[in-house]
This record gives C-alpha cells, structure tokens and sequence, in this order.
C-alpha cells in the first residue's frame, strides 16, 4: 500500500488565502487544527459513491460522510435528479408552503414512533433550539438538563465566547449512562426543569462511544416524567442511520419529541422536530419558529426521495452489514497487534481510539495511527466517530481493514514499549 505523506500543496495555499478571507479560515470542524495539519487535506474538489477527491487530487475512501448527512452516497443520482427537475420543472424559493411539506410529515409519523406533529427547519441546531423552546412553552418553565452535543446555540455550545451568561446559566448537564447524575440535578432543579434532552446514543467529542446500558433510556424517561419535564431526543446523527425511526425505534423508547436532521436527505439541508401533538402544536400558537428558507423546496424534495431511496434498497440492512463487516476486520486488527486500539460505537457509526499505556500516550498513538490511515486514502476522523454508507463497497471495507492493519504494525513497530511495561 502507498504509504508516502500526501502532495497537499494546492489544500494549503488556498488555506492561506482562506484565512485571510474568513476567520479562521473557515468553520472549526474544517480547519486542520481539527484533524492532523499538515497530514490531511483542507479542500475537497468532487466526491462520487463513498469516495472524495481533494484539490490536489487524492482520492479517498470517505468515512465521514459530510459528518453524518452522506447516508446513501454522494452524488446519487435518483435524489440529484429528483431536486434538479423540481429546479427546472417548478422552482424551489416561495413566500407560501408546498405540499410535499404535508407528504413528508406523513412519512415522518409513519416511521417515526413519537412523531404526530413535525415542525420543519433547516439544521440540526435549529431543531434542537426549537425543541426545547417547545418544552419550555408547554411546561412553562425555564431550565434544560441536557447530555451531548446539540448545536452551536447559546444554550448549548460548549465555547462560551459572545455569550452572556444568563442565556445558558438555566441549562444543566448530566452524564451519559449515569441515572445517579441526572437524579442528583433533577432533585435540585426538577420543579423547575422544562426539558430533558439527550443523545439517546452516547457520541462524545473525541472519546469511545457508548450505547445505552439496559434501562437506561427507560431510566431518562420515567425521571423526566416523574418531574413533569418533557422528554427529547437528539438524534440528529441516529436519524435516518441507526434506524427509520431513529435511536427511538432502535432502542424502543419512545421520547415526547425528538430532532432529526444530518442523513434525511442524503446531504441536502433540512431538520425536522417531530413529536406529540400536545407540545408540538405550542409552535401553532405562542410559540414562534419561522425562517425565510425553512420552507424552501430542495430539502424536502430531497428527503421525500432520500426515505424511498432507503426503503426500496433496504439501505439501513446494507449499512449495518456493511459496518459489521468492517467494525469485525477493525477488532482482529486491534487483537492482532496489540498496538493499544479500541474501536467503539455499533456498525454505523464507530470510532477507533487508543488508551495510554508504555511509553507512549494515547494522544501521541491518535496521531500516529491517524497519519498513516490518511496516507493510505482513508479519510477517516483523529476526534470524531466515523459514519457507513450504503456506497461504500466490500474492496472498500477491505482496503480500509488492510490500512488499519498496516497502520497498527507501523504503531507496534515504532513504539515497542507498548504493552511492555
Ligand atoms: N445534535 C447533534 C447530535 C449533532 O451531531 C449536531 C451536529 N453535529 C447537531 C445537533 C447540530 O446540527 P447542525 O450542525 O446541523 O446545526
């Protein structure tokens, strides 16, 4: 396998210019900073299937997939199709609603299980903010105990900069498959606590992934309820990936309301709150969530595709047979070689991460084996879980298990203290 560091000349002089042309150059989940610099690409020129191209003309099999809403493959063409006749053929940007809006709401509650009413928007921040405005008009109280990440909103978002303090001193966090720590926050602020929303699965920035411990979501709901807080799941990444119906489905708890968003529609920008009517028609009364490309065309047209797309090929069966395949050749590797891995998370989404231990850390190893996978065409996340899509194809899966293979023996190799001490 080709293992030479990658030609990334044209990535970084447009980097250059990008810096001086937006701050930082453009979000912080695209900036080098974020992966390893000067090992991996910064411009993306083109992607097909499961497979992009950067501006200096590297290809590589992507394991990001647009961080969540590549769910199919990109550029596929019944879903491009579909949007470019509605383009040619109607038109997208209106100042009324169109009717695909009602057939997509109907789509929703068929598959999802808490979905009776839908609220449509544009991202998942939207969502997630609307979500708990929602709860906090139907309960008439102020406070949010939250546990995950929902958003760059001045509610959630972790970097506190530009943001007076009394715009999230009412939200309180709790740990993910700890009832104990949401009980100990409940039984201060319950009286006061309008909602509870989650990551009904455990993705944390940069550490393993956890799936729910029995009970657990079962646990979530029955506090939330027994202190009159409505219950919301964030499912934002688990939409239309770990099942139709969301985590909800897969797991079988069902939430008061919940946030989609990311894989609806195969990468085009809509996000829907779906939930029980009683708190959802909130938003048909005192409740304000209106945006001028809320109800543009192409997010919808997108998604009503993207869902039959995904029902017709069964497309969440072959994503998962795909991530188990792959998740298993990952493990035999990590056996295999000793080198200090883990891998985390359920087939389609997962993430390989590596504990301190010999003489090197885990932050070192991260880096290291990171490097060598991205040399090796696999673009796949140093911080954040990697995502399986229908495209990508079994000489995919098997390259990419062959390249953490090598890249597992060049750890081994380089640091033989691993496991010696
Ligand atoms: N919730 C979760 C669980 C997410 O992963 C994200 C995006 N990473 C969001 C909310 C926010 O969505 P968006 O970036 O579309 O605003």
């Amino acid at each position: 396998m080709k293992v030479e560091k990658l030609n990334l000349a044209n990535s970084i002089k447009e980097f250059e210019r990008a810096k001086q042309l937006m701050p930082g150059g453009g979000p912080p989940t695209r900036r080098p900073s974020f992966f390893v610099p000067g090992e991996y690409p910064i411009f993306f020129e083109e992607g097909k299937g499961a497979r992009v191209k950067d501006v200096d003309g590297n290809e590589y099999i992507d394991y990001m997939c647009a961080y969540g809403p590549i769910i199919i493959g990109y550029r596929e063409s019944e879903i491009d199709e579909a949007v470019i006749k509605q383009i040619r053929e109607k038109g997208f940007c209106f100042s009324l609603g169109q009717t695909y809006e009602n057939r997509l709401a109907e789509k929703l509650k068929e598959l999802i299980p808490c979905a009776e009413m839908s609220l449509f928007v544009k991202t998942g921040s939207d969502g997630t903010t609307a979500s708990i405005r929602l709860a906090r008009a139907h309960t008439k109280r102020t406070k949010i105990v939250r546990c995950g990440y929902h958003g760059w909103h001045d509610w959630c978002v972790k970097g506190k900069g530009g943001i007076p303090k009394k715009l999230y001193e009412d939200v309180y966090e709790f740990e993910y498959n700890t009832l104990e720590s949401l009980q100990e926050l409940l039984k201060v602020h319950g009286h006061e606590t309008a909602g509870v929303i989650m990551t009904p699965f455990g993705h944390p920035l940069d550490q393993s992934l956890q799936e729910p411990k029995p009970g657990f979501l079962e646990g979530v709901k029955e506090l939330a309820h027994q202190y009159g807080a409505v219950l919301i799941f964030d499912e934002v990444r688990t939409g239309f990936r770990i099942s139709m119906g969301g985590a909800q489905k897969y797991y079988g708890v069902t939430p008061d309301i919940a946030v989609f968003g990311k894989g609806m529609a195969n990468g085009y920008a809509i996000g829907v709150v779906t939930g029980k009517e009683e708190i959802m028609t909130n938003a048909g009364s005192e409740v304000y969530v209106s945006s001028t490309f809320f109800p543009n065309s192409l997010g919808y047209i997108a998604a009503l595709k993207t869902i039959e797309f995904m029902e017709k090929n069964n497309v969440l069966e072959a994503v998962w047979e795909k991530g188990r395949y792959l998740m298993n050749g990952i493990k035999r590797a990590i056996e295999r070689y000793d080198a200090g891995g883990e891998i985390s998370g359920i087939p389609p989404m997962m993430f390989i991460s590596f504990k301190n231990e010999g003489e090197k850390s885990s932050e070192e190893k991260r880096i290291d084996f990171y490097t060598q996978m991205i040399r090796r065409g696999v673009f796949i996340h140093p911080f954040h879980h990697g995502y399986v899509c229908y495209r990508h194809t079994q000489e995919d899966l098997d390259y990419t298990i062959r390249a953490v293979e090598e890249s597992l023996e060049y750890l081994k190799n380089k640091y033989p203290g691993i496991r010696n001490l």
